[in-house]
């Protein structure tokens, strides 16, 4: 190939002394063996699977088939007919022989000051989580019905999540930064008559009225007749604020210290829904996506396992257990899979971490390894870039020596960030795992693996075992067989961890991810597979730019700006051009001691045309001091594409925008731009 596009294949991957380096030092026979295991599991999906799932898993029954159903008409099942309970595999045989592991410790929760920390044992949290589903049971929660959780960053977020499981209550976590009007969809939508929240919840030194926020959710007129009871857990904030006596509120804490630890796991169908989760709400309205049991908890242990390089705990750890932490929120898929369910089903402990990375300063997070000596943290490029933003100072204060596996998620993570990530907080010697996946999948479905397969900063690698990523010419829908190409990202066969609808709308499930390619899992992202066959994701489908008739991803202009040392964030979308038919309109946020100017535009004009080609060069290059991001820290770029094109009165679904108020101040500037 000798379009523009094709050369930009070798410089993302040889251009940079480290990452080539890292590239051969990794191949490896560790990594041939990857190719071969990887090769086999997906030639054989069901034996693979099945074979996992019977001796990672106990199982109340068996199944008597792992896979059926197809894509097309959005019918996959895992292991139905099956036997099981996700909490009892969780939790419960952990406490037991032959695991023995009811004295180690499954949660290390740090609140708010980090001087406030919590180590809860897999036997306590059998206790707790049993209280908290005897007490749910007796208020008339019973299998099927859903329960809506929308509460801090605590150990009884964690409990009720698990209890949920335990009786066959399906949980719908909302993450408790959403206002009353997203609850409120949210109960309505699943038809949720329970809802579970705490007088208040803490973060960077400030309150969250979260008891507040859903009765004003609750009394709205589309939930009013729906919920039945609201239950608070009170007490763990001095002056929870707002406790008013009504009917529909039940003191959780108190119904809860008084139930029996001790609470009969209900045995579900592994197809049996285990929750209902949402999508960010980057690319248009929120997605309520359905997980079922068996197939979800196979995938989030096993891929816990693999990306992080943890062994399943099979006995008492004798002081040298691995220190793991997802600083995520449980509100995201990211806390779902791996900081509740994946970690528990290896038997591990996992960490709660309740406050933000600026809080009190902006090394909390490294203060937090030194102290609990933590071996893989996991955490995403928005935080890494916006901790970048203040130096080298905060993290070469600490120790950081107890690290081992460093994991990114949820966007593409930018060579410029990766680096930091890697030499700074690493110290040249761990793994960073780029995870790419979705809350529609589960739990990751390519990453490099620690120790295995290479990595090479930018990129997410090679597909999960038994996961087979196929890249498709958009146009025609055809496979490009060739190990370099540019296309869509397409799954060609099922996985244990997918989600099965969405939440009272099957034609939207299958017209968002199963009809766009038929036969295919579509994810909606761009990529581009280089010449060892690793994948980069170039940006979701309808960020991809067209300009000129060269097809260029929003997020290898943004990884150009960022590369600059005077931006902290960059954000690129396409914009409304005569002559190229689209141009480029570039969003920046600026690191620290750097100020706008008519010079710095034209530096970073130049350093997406020396990066990428003139073909990329910028039209509008806009530095600002905030992007309209989602709650759960990433981009909207459907907002800046209404905002550069000027259509303010078209601007979708804002429920998820962490701050609107960046909306208006962005258009003036690009309005002044005109
Ligand atoms: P919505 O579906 O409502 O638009 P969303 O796609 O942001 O929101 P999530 O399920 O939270 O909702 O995010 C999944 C998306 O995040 C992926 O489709 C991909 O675009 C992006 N993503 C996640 N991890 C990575 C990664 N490691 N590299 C690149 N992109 C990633
Ligand atoms: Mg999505």
């Amino acid at each position: 190939m000798s379009s523009p596009e094709a050369k930009r294949l070798k410089p993302n991957s040889d251009n940079m002394s480290g990452p080539k380096a890292i590239y051969d030092a990794a191949t490896s026979s560790n990594f041939e063996l990857y190719k071969s295991d990887h090769a086999a599991s997906i030639s054989d999906i069901s034996s693979y699977w099945s074979e996992l799932a019977n001796s990672k898993l106990d199982w109340y029954a068996p199944f008597p088939n792992a896979v059926s159903g197809s894509f097309e008409d959005g019918s996959v099942s895992w292991f139905a007919g099956g036997k099981i309970n996700v909490c009892y595999n969780a939790v419960d045989r952990y406490c037991n022989a032959p695991y023995n592991r009811g004295g180690e410790t499954a949660i290390i929760w740090e609140g708010d000051e980090p001087t406030d920390t919590k180590y809860i044992t897999y036997l306590e949290l059998q206790n707790n989580v049993c209280r908290v589903a005897n007490a749910l049971k007796a208020s008339g929660v019973s299998k099927g019905d859903v329960v809506t959780l929308y509460m801090p960053m605590i150990p009884e977020l964690t409990y009720t999540m698990l209890a949920c499981a335990r009786i066959g209550a399906v949980h719908s976590v909302i993450f408790a930064g959403f206002s009353a009007d997203a609850i409120a969809d949210r109960i309505e939508g699943a038809k949720s008559k329970w809802v579970v929240t705490a007088s208040a919840g803490k973060r960077g030194g400030r309150d969250l009225p979260l008891k507040n926020i859903c009765d004003a959710a609750v009394k709205k007129e589309r939930c009013v007749g729906i919920v039945e009871k609201v239950f608070v857990f009170d007490g763990m904030v001095p002056n929870g604020s707002g406790w008013i006596e009504e009917d529909i509120h039940v003191r959780f804490s108190d119904l809860v210290d008084c139930q029996r630890p001790v609470c009969p796991c209900e045995w579900m169908d592994a197809e049996d829904p285990l929750f209902i989760l949402y999508t960010s709400g980057s690319t248009g309205k929120p997605k309520g996506l359905v997980h079922t049991t068996g197939g979800y908890a196979l995938y989030a242990m096993h891929t816990t396992a693999k990306s992080f390089g943890i062994a399943q705990q099979t006995g008492p750890s004798n002081g040298n257990a691995p220190v793991y932490a997802c600083v995520a929120d449980a509100g995201w898929i990211t806390g779902h899979t791996y900081i509740v369910y994946g970690p528990l089903l290896n038997g591990i402990s996992t960490f709660m971490f309740e406050s933000t990375p600026m809080y009190p300063d902006c090394g909390r997070y490294w203060d937090m390894v030194q102290r609990h000596k933590i071996s893989v943290f996991y955490t995403a490029p928005t935080a890494i870039r916006s901790l970048m933003r203040f130096g080298d100072e905060a993290p070469k204060k600490y120790d950081l020596s107890s690290l081992k596996v460093l994991g990114t998620v949820g966007e593409p993570i930018n060579p410029a960030a990766w680096q930091w990530y890697y030499e700074l907080i690493g110290n040249s010697k761990c793994a960073v795992v780029d995870t790419y996946w979705q809350t529609e999948t589960g739990g990751h479905v390519i990453t490099n693996l620690p120790g295995v397969t290479p990595m090479k900063p930018g990129s997410c690698t090679l597909p999960c075992y038994g996961i087979e990523v196929i890249v498709l010419d958009p146009v025609t829908g055809k496979e490009i067989t060739e190990t370099e190409a540019e296309g869509v990202l397409v799954i060609k066969q099922p996985w244990p961890g997918m989600a099965r609808t969405c939440l009272g709308d099957h034609q939207r499930y299958l017209n968002v991810y199963m009809k766009p390619y038929p036969g295919y899992y579509f994810a909606g992202d761009g990529c581009r597979r280089d010449e060892h066959g690793f994948i980069w994701i170039t940006g979701r489908v309808d960020d991809v730019l067209n300009v000129s008739g060269h097809r260029i991803g929003t997020a290898e202009v943004e990884s150009a700006l960022v590369a600059h040392p005077a931006v902290a964030q960059a954000a690129v979308v396409g914009i409304p051009h005569e002559i190229k038919g689209q141009g480029i309109c570039c969003f920046t946020t600026l690191a620290e001691g750097f100020a706008e100017s008519d010079e710095l535009v034209k530096e970073l004009r130049n350093a997406v045309r020396t990066h990428i080609g003139p073909f990329a060069t910028p039209d509008m290059i806009i530095p600002t001091s905030a992007l309209p991001m989602t709650r759960s820290g990433k981009i909207m770029r459907r907002i800046l594409r209404k905002i550069a094109a000027g259509e303010l009165d078209t601007l979708g679904d804002t429920s998820t925008l962490l701050d609107p108020s960046v909306v208006g101040t962005l258009s003036e500037k690009v309005e002044k731009l005109r």
